[in-house]
C-alpha cells in the first residue's frame, strides 16, 4: 500500500481580527508575490524554484480568490498575464497576434467541463476537436516574408518577446527558406508560426553531465536547458546545444485558412517540423483515448510531454469561441501527473537556510526519473515526515513536480522492515556549534539560533552576494565557503572590510593578486547598488525583491523604514502585516543594526536616489490607471504622475483623487464609479502632463 501527503502546505499568517475580505485580500497578495518570483525564476532565470503542480495549485487559488472577489481583481495581477518578461539584453519583438497561454487541468472532470462549455458556446453545432502532445519546451514564433525566414522570438510576456533569430537559425530543422506551397492559387510566402523549441531525453543527459564535469550550475530538466539556451546571447553557444522545434500553429492573411488540422497539413508541405500524433477528434471521447495513450507511453518518448492540448478544429468557431484574459476558450491543456519512480530511503540529513530553517533532506538510493538521476530531495519539514510517516529503509515514492524539483510524495509501507523505527528531529544544528533547535508555536520550522552558525552565515552571504541582491562578481559559492571557513566574513558587513586581509587572502591556496584584485574590485563597485537592493540583499525576512523596491520607494531610506509604524508600513500598497511586522523586528534587532552601521559606514546606499521632480503639481494627489492608453503605456503615465509630485496606486479607493480610464476598463472603472471618483479620459488626463 502506498501512503501519500494530501496537499500543499502554504504560509498562511492571519489574525483573528481581519474580516473574511482583507483575509481574502491578504492572501491574495501573498499568492502573486509568490507567484511573480516563482514566474521571474521559471521564465526568465529557467531555474524553477517549485513544481508545476504546487506552482498551478496557487495559481488556481489565486483565481479562485479573484473570481469570489472581482473588485480585487488588477491588472498586473499573474491572472491578467501571461507569464514571462522580456529580457533587456535583447532587440524587442512586437508580436502581430499576442502569444498567449493556455488554460490547463489535471482533471478529467475539468476536461468535461471545458467540452460542455464550447457545446454551449457553439450552439450544438457540429464541431472537432484536434489533439495533440503537449510539448514540455519553450514557446517562440517565426515570421517568414516571401518564403524567407526573417525573425524567431519568444513568447516574453505575450504581447512583446526578445528578437532570437541568431539562436533559432542554429536549429536545424527549422527551413531559412520554405518549400513552394500554393493554396487555391495564391503561394503561400508570408505568414508566422508558432511552436515549441524543445531538447530531447539524451541530448539534455549529456548535456548536463558536461556541465557538471567543467563545474557548472546543471539544469533541472529539458524545458529549462532550452530555456536557457534560446536566451544565450552567443548564437555559437546555441549552436552547441542541439534543439529541436515542432510547430502547431500558422497565421497568414495570405491564403484563406480553415481548420487547426489543415494549417498543420500545410506546416508540413511548407517543410515544418510538426508533431506526428496530431489526432483528428470526433467528441471527448475520442479525446479522453487520446489522453490515456499517451499518458501510458509518454515514459517511452525520446522528448518530454507535460499533457496533451485539445483545440476545436474549426477557424471560425475558435472565432466565435474567443478569449479569456490569457488563454483561448477553444483548447485547453490537460496535463498529466507527475512521473513517479520508487526508491529507498538511506537517509534523512539536515540541511540549515539563511534564515536558520533546518530542512530535513532525504538521501536516496539514487534512482533514474523523468531525465535524471536523483539522490536527494527535500521533505520540507517535521509534519511532512510525520505526515508520511517515513522511516529510515522505507522504500519511497519519488515524484518530479512538473518534472521539476524531486521530491518524496508517499511511502510504500508492505515493503517497510518490522524493526524499522520513527525519525526523530535531531535536537541540534549539524554545524559544529551543535546549536540546540527550537520550534516557535504554531510554526512548521525547526530553527537553528546562533547568529554565529557557519551555515546561516554561508547562506546570508551567498544570498547577499547573489546576481539579484549586490552582485558581487568573484564573491561565488566557493569563495563565500572558504572566506567563511577562514574567520574573514562573519555578518555581511565583514563583505566591506575584506581589504583588511589582503595580505592575507593573497596567499591563500590558488589565489593570486589578480584574484584578490577581482574580488576587492567587485566589492567596491557593489556600494554603489541602489538603496532597494541593499535592502533585499539585507534579507530581512520575507522581503522579496518585489517589497524591496516598493519599500524603498515609498519610504526612501534606511532611516525612515526605521522610523516607520506598522500603519505606515501597511499603507503601501502590497505590503502586508507579515511583511511589516518582519521590517520592524529587523530595524529593533541590534545586531542588525550594527551591520548596517558598519555597512554605511564603508560607503553602501541606505538611500534612494531621488529622480527630481519636474513639479510638485499633483502633490497629494493618488492616481489609479486602467484600461488602455493609446499615446503611452501606463508605466510611461504613472512615471509622468510621480514626477510631478503625484502617486499612483493600483487599486481605488476613497482617498483616489483621479482614476484615468482608457479603453476596456474593467472593474476599477466600475469601483470608481460607485465610490464617486473623479474618472479621467485619456484626452482629459493628457493636458494635465502637458500634452
Ligand atoms: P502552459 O505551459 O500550461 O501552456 C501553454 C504553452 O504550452 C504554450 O505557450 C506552448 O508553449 C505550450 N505548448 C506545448 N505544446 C503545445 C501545443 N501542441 N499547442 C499549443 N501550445 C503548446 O502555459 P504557460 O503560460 O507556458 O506556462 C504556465 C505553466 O508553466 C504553468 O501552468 C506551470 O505549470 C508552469 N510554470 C511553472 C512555474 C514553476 O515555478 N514551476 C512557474 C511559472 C510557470
Amino acid at each position: 500500500m502506498v501512503r501519500c501527503r494530501p496537499a500543499i502546505a502554504t504560509t498562511n499568517i492571519m489574525t483573528l481580527f481581519d474580516t473574511p475580505e482583507q483575509q481574502a485580500e491578504q492572501r491574495i497578495q501573498e499568492l502573486r508575490e509568490l507567484i511573480r518570483k516563482y514566474d521571474y525564476a521559471y521564465y526568465v532565470d529557467a531555474h524553477p524554484l517549485v513544481g508545476d503542480r504546487e506552482y498551478d495549485a496557487l495559481f488556481k487559488e489565486l483565481q479562485d480568490l479573484e473570481r469570489e472577489h472581482p473588485f480585487l481583481v488588477t491588472t498586473d495581477s499573474p491572472t491578467q498575464r501571461v507569464g514571462g518578461e522580456p529580457l533587456k539584453e535583447f532587440r524587442q519583438i512586437t508580436h502581430a497576434i499576442p502569444m498567449l497561454s493556455l488554460g490547463n487541468t489535471y482533471s478529467r472532470e475539468e476536461v468535461t467541463d471545458f467540452d460542455r462549455r464550447v457545446k454551449e458556446g457553439l450552439e450544438g453545432a457540429d464541431f472537432k476537436y484536434v489533439t495533440e502532445l503537449k510539448y514540455d519546451g519553450v514557446a517562440i514564433s517565426l515570421a517568414y516574408r516571401n518564403g524567407v525566414l526573417e525573425t524567431g522570438a519568444t513568447r516574453g510576456d505575450g504581447f512583446t518577446g526578445d528578437d532570437i533569430t541568431h539562436n533559432i537559425k542554429t536549429i536545424s530543422s527549422i527551413p531559412l527558406k520554405v518549400r513552394d506551397v500554393v493554396v487555391e492559387g495564391v503561394p503561400l510566402l508570408n505568414f508566422e508560426v508558432r511552436g515549441e523549441a524543445f531538447m530531447l531525453n539524451d541530448d539534455f543527459v549529456r548535456l548536463n553531465q558536461e556541465r557538471e564535469e567543467a563545474g557548472e550550475k546543471t539544469y533541472a530538466n529539458p524545458r529549462n536547458l532550452t530555456a536557457g539556451t534560446l536566451k544565450q546571447l552567443d548564437a555559437r553557444e546555441v549552436a552547441k546545444r542541439p534543439l529541436q522545434m515542432v510547430c502547431y500553429y500558422l497565421f497568414t492573411t495570405e491564403v484563406k485558412l480553415t481548420h487547426h488540422s489543415k494549417n498543420i497539413d500545410l506546416l508540413k508541405q511548407l517543410g515544418f517540423p510538426v508533431g506526428n500524433a496530431t489526432r483528428v477528434c470526433s467528441g471527448v471521447d475520442e479525446v479522453f483515448e487520446f489522453i490515456n495513450e499517451y499518458e501510458n507511453q509518454r515514459e517511452q518518448l525520446p522528448f518530454m510531454i507535460d499533457g496533451i492540448v485539445l483545440k476545436v478544429d474549426a477557424l471560425r468557431q475558435q472565432d466565435e469561441l474567443g478569449f479569456v484574459a490569457r488563454s483561448p476558450r477553444w483548447a485547453i491543456a490537460y496535463k498529466y501527473e507527475a512521473q513517479k519512480a520508487l526508491t529507498r530511503l538511506n537517509d534523512i540529513t539536515l540541511q540549515v537556510g539563511r534564515t536558520g530553517v533546518a530542512t530535513p533532506v532525504a538521501e536516496l538510493q539514487p534512482v533514474f526519473l523523468a531525465g535524471s538521476t536523483i539522490s536527494r530531495a527535500t521533505l520540507h519539514n517535521a509534519d511532512y515526515i510525520a505526515e508520511l510517516d517515513l522511516r529510515i529503509g522505507d522504500m519511497v515514492v519519488i515524484e518530479k513536480g512538473g518534472e521539476v524539483i524531486p521530491k518524496v510524495s508517499g511511502v510504500d509501507i508492505n515493503q517497510r522492515a518490522p524493526e524499522a523505527q520513527q525519525w526523530r528531529f535531531p535536537h541540534t544544528c549539524p554545524c559544529h556549534l551543535q546549536t540546540p533547535l527550537h520550534r516557535p508555536e504554531g510554526e512548521a520550522n525547526y530553527y537553528c539560533d546562533s547568529a554565529a552558525c557557519p551555515w546561516q552565515i554561508r547562506r546570508r552571504i551567498e544570498h547577499f552576494a547573489s546576481r539579484k541582491a549586490m552582485d558581487i562578481e568573484g564573491l561565488g559559492e566557493k569563495v563565500v565557503d572558504l572566506l567563511v571557513t577562514k574567520g574573514y566574513i562573519n555578518t555581511v558587513a565583514d563583505v566591506y572590510y575584506l581589504h583588511e586581509h589582503r595580505d592575507e587572502l593573497r596567499g591563500l591556496e590558488g589565489w593570486g593578486e589578480k584574484s584578490v584584485q577581482k574580488l576587492l574590485d567587485g566589492v567596491e563597485a557593489s556600494k554603489q547598488q541602489p538603496f532597494s537592493r541593499v535592502l533585499f540583499a539585507l534579507g530581512v525576512r520575507f522581503v522579496g525583491e518585489g517589497a524591496a523596491k516598493l519599500l524603498a520607494k515609498n519610504f526612501g531610506s534606511f532611516d525612515a523604514l526605521q522610523n516607520a509604524t506598522l500603519e505606515q508600513l501597511t499603507s503601501v500598497n502590497e505590503i502586508g502585516k507579515r511583511i511589516a511586522q518582519s521590517v520592524i523586528d529587523f530595524c529593533n534587532d541590534e545586531q542588525e543594526l550594527l551591520t548596517v552601521a558598519r555597512m554605511k559606514q564603508a560607503g553602501v546606499q541606505f538611500e534612494q536616489e531621488i529622480v527630481a521632480l519636474q513639479s510638485n503639481e499633483f502633490a497629494g494627489m493618488t492616481f489609479v490607471l486602467t484600461g488602455e492608453l493609446q499615446s503611452m503605456t501606463r508605466t510611461q503615465a504613472g512615471e509622468m504622475i510621480e514626477q510631478r509630485g503625484g502617486k499612483v496606486s493600483s487599486s481605488v479607493s476613497k482617498k483616489t483623487t483621479y482614476v484615468v480610464a482608457g479603453e476596456s476598463a474593467g472593474s476599477k472603472l466600475t469601483k470608481a464609479q460607485e465610490l464617486g471618483v473623479s474618472i479621467l479620459t485619456e484626452e482629459q488626463f493628457l493636458p494635465m502632463i502637458g500634452l
